[in-house]
């Protein structure tokens, strides 16, 4: 495959590497990326010889978030793995269905590839950024990382792929939603929200390590680890929340349209900016 968004390369026995390639852009994320990186999954899911999958990025951050200036998109330029269709329905229907195949639809997807993942994050990683490196079993991250998710100044609940009480505990998802605030590297290990912290200049190398340690174990026993674990959390009601708060993520989408012709607030972008 080519691909114009991301790299995909194996860069050690056993272990795949897909990476977020458009650093001039701090790897916002439009359809065309999204839709790579699934076909990029794919790809790793269905090689025998891979068992280990990393996602890392390119440049000084590893994602802005969506990309908000891509405008609307021909998803017929997509193939669809979902089932939720009719992306081009007038209003909420039309609009929903997009973010279900291209957001929530997707990360639920690789949350649950039958292979090991780990995220190699460096610098912000802010709200759809989040929602790449939520979904990956294990977190690398390198001592200049922050993760926030600021978008409650959208007048929207979080990002789609609204993992925060997982990932965060909910006193702490609360805070961050709330105040927008950034979690630095020591408070994000601290809480367990990621796995290891190490120097910006040997994160890919200690990630490489990582991958390559448990690519040494049979393939079926890690895929079986991994669905039991995702399945623990799973029998905690983690879907029925996503879906739920997805849902509820675009009443908050619908009614800014009502108010402000738009599917977010306009004026949360200069709440954002001040407080940066
Ligand atoms: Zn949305």
């Amino acid at each position: 495959m080519t691909y114009e968004r991301i790299r995909y390369e194996t860069p050690a026995e056993g272990v795949a590497r897909i990476t977020l390639a458009r650093p001039e852009a701090a790897n916002a994320q439009d359809y065309l990326m999204l839709s790579e990186l699934n076909a990029a999954f794919d790809e790793a899911a269905s090689d025998a010889n891979i068992r280990v999958v990393v996602l890392a990025a390119d440049g000084k951050h590893f994602s802005s978030g969506h990309d908000l200036s891509a405008g609307e998109v021909d998803m017929s330029d997509f193939p669809t793995v979902g089932t939720q269709c009719h992306f081009d329905a007038a209003g909420t229907e039309g609009y929903m269905a997009r973010e279900a195949e291209m957001y929530l639809g997707l990360c639920w997807r690789w949350r649950n590839l039958a292979k090991p993942t780990i995220a190699q994050v460096q610098g912000k990683v802010i709200a759809g950024g989040l929602m790449l490196v939520w979904p990956m079993d294990l977190i690398v991250a390198s001592d200049d990382v922050s993760f926030s998710d600021p978008v409650v100044a959208f007048n929207v609940n979080g990002v789609e792929y609204f993992a925060h009480p997982f990932e965060a505990g909910a006193r702490l998802a609360k805070e961050m939603l709330f105040t927008g605030r950034s979690l630095g590297a020591r408070e994000l290990l601290d809480r367990g929200m990621v796995n290891k912290v190490v120097p910006r200049d040997d994160l890919e190398a200690e990630t490489l390590k990582l991958a390559s340690h448990i690519a040494k174990r049979p393939m079926f026993g890690l895929t079986l680890a991994k669905q039991s674990v995702n399945q623990a959390v799973d029998a905690t009601g983690m879907y029925s929340a996503l879906q739920s708060a997805f849902s509820l993520h675009h009443v908050g989408h619908s009614n800014n349209m009502e108010v402000h012709g738009r599917r977010i607030d306009p004026s949360g972008i200069d709440v954002i900016r001040s407080e940066a």
